[in-house]
């Protein structure tokens, strides 16, 4: 990966230095309502004077090309040219908005991710994958670009409220479930009580970008970061469409681990009590989410429009023990339909 990441007590100065020494024309920075409200006023002073705010509404309804072009257009107002930056002050939806409106503004122009949820921070900020989502299908249109460097700060984290910190600690589940074993067993105990996030954060940075870096554009070893995503993400469109019942990205690929797990049993890969350990794990943090009979079949279907898939073949990340996975396992419209019906029995 070329980007910086910036963690830890130096990482104010680390970020100073950068805005200083690389002498960006404009400096314009991405928030939504709740970010220009709980987190602007702590890096206000760090940035530049004379920097632009744009403002967007949060929420994944919103991570829309509607949105995008809101944002264009407020850049092309304050004629930013091509030595400007952006900087992405929020969560995984702006992390990934901003990203992408910046990768294409112009064929492209600097970002700079300050990711202030958890799961922004341990993951959607890291790596580079941004887009946005279309007709329903999660990041459907997107491009990969890296930022210029990623600010970890958990002192935004105070403000996110326990549900979303949930949602992020999915995804740290996920990196132990995929690479780090005695992680795994070390935090089933430990779960959410955790005093200062910093050392977890960077732990799992450091997987996703050691993933990242071995191979950038998802051709091989990166799509392990997707176990719990083929059939998560099948769910989570599908509450997109719910009003009123939206789920948490992270609390849909709690699901997607649980049904993803269960077919590495299937395969004779993951032992049984390995299973169990999870399923114990995941069911002490997340609350079961009902999936109704008659829309199972519908929900798998989602599946087919995974960006992982070649042609009709879904193709998921399965495990071969907890701390190990292997990408590109075929798994059929019905394996996924029993997956799905299995979680419902627990
Ligand atoms: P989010 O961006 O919707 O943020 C959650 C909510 O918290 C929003 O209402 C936001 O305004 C608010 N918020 C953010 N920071 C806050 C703070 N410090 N204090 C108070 N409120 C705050 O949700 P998220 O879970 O951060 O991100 C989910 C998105 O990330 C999804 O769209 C998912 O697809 C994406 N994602 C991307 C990648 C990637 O590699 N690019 C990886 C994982 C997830």
């Amino acid at each position: 990966m070329t980007e910086e990441i910036f963690i830890g007590k130096d990482s104010e100065a680390q970020l100073k230095a950068l805005l200083d020494n690389r002498a960006f024309k404009k400096v314009v920075v991405l928030v939504d309502e709740n970010t220009q409200r709980h987190c602007y006023p702590l890096v206000k002073a760090i940035l530049p004077v004379g920097h632009h705010v744009i403002q967007i509404q949060s929420g994944e309804e919103n991570k829309t090309l509607a949105t995008c072009e809101h944002v264009w257009r407020q850049l092309t107002e304050l004629g930013l040219d091509r030595w400007a930056l952006v900087v992405n002050l929020g969560g995984g939806v702006l992390t990934d908005l901003g990203g992408f409106c910046a990768s294409l503004y112009k064929r492209g122009i600097r970002f700079l991710n300050v990711p202030t949820t958890l799961l922004a921070q341990v993951d959607a900020s890291v790596g580079g994958k941004t887009g946005v989502d279309f007709m329903g299908f999660k990041n459907h249109l997107g491009v990969f670009q890296e930022p210029v460097a990623v600010w970890v700060n958990p002192q935004f984290l105070q403000t996110v409220d326990q549900r979303q910190i949930k949602s992020g600690y999915a995804e740290m589940i996920k990196h132990w479930l995929i690479m780090d074993a005695a992680m795994f067993r070390e935090q089933r105990y430990v779960g959410l009580f955790t005093e200062d996030w910093t050392a977890l954060i960077e732990h799992s940075i450091n997987i996703k970008s050691k993933v990242v870096t071995a191979d950038p554009l998802e051709n091989g070893l990166r799509k392990i970061l997707n176990f719990g995503h083929t059939l998560g993400h099948a769910v989570e469109s599908y509450f997109l469409e719910k009003p009123g019942q939206m789920l948490l990205h992270g609390e849909a690929i709690a699901v997607g681990m649980v049904c993803e797990a269960w077919l590495s049993v299937q395969r004779g890969m993951l032992p049984i009590e390995e299973l169990e350990q999870l399923e114990s794990f995941i069911f002490s943090i997340y609350e079961k989410v009902s999936l109704p009979e008659t829309d199972i079949t519908q929900i798998s279907e989602r599946c087919l429009h995974d960006k992982k898939n070649s042609g009709a073949t879904i193709n998921c990340t399965l495990l071969q023990k907890i701390g190990e996975a292997v990408y590109d396992q075929p798994i059929t419209l019905s394996e996924a339909q029993s997956a799905l019906r299995y979680y419902q029995t627990l």
